[in-house]
């Protein structure tokens, strides 16, 4: 016991290794893949990222303007990212936030005439 007494005294002193999750956060690095979003009015509805993502968590109807993500099933692969032609895809810095429930992120197209 007598061995351990310095390294206890020294980690009751110092300060935590860890972080008080989630009351605190670290700043997330730079180009991180977090929630994926999108611009719904620059999107055209072509159906290309929900063609691509490799797990079919993206579907898209041109009919109802209807372009949806399941967050809870994307591997933030980019793949939809990279592909969108008009660039409206984007990943935010930050990560999706843990939920109870998994849910759908439903996004509606309005056409202008
Ligand atoms: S690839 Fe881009 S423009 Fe086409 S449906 Fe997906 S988000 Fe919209
Ligand atoms: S990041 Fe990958 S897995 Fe997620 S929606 Fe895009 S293509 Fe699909």
């Amino acid at each position: 016991m007598l061995n351990f007494t310095p390294t206890i005294l020294k980690n009751l002193l110092s300060k935590s290794s860890t972080r008080l999750y989630p009351f605190e956060t670290r700043e997330p690095f730079k180009n991180v893949r977090g929630e994926l979003k999108i611009n719904i009015e620059e999107c055209k509805l072509c159906g290309i990222c929900a063609k691509k993502c490799p797990v079919n968590c993206i579907k898209v109807d041109k009919k109802t303007g209807l372009w949806e993500v399941n967050p809870f099933e994307c591997v933030y692969c980019g793949i939809c990212v990279d592909n969108c032609p008009t660039n409206c895809l984007y990943f935010k810095s930050e990560y999706q936030t843990p939920n109870q429930t998994k849910h759908l992120k439903t996004f509606h197209k309005i056409e202008k005439n």
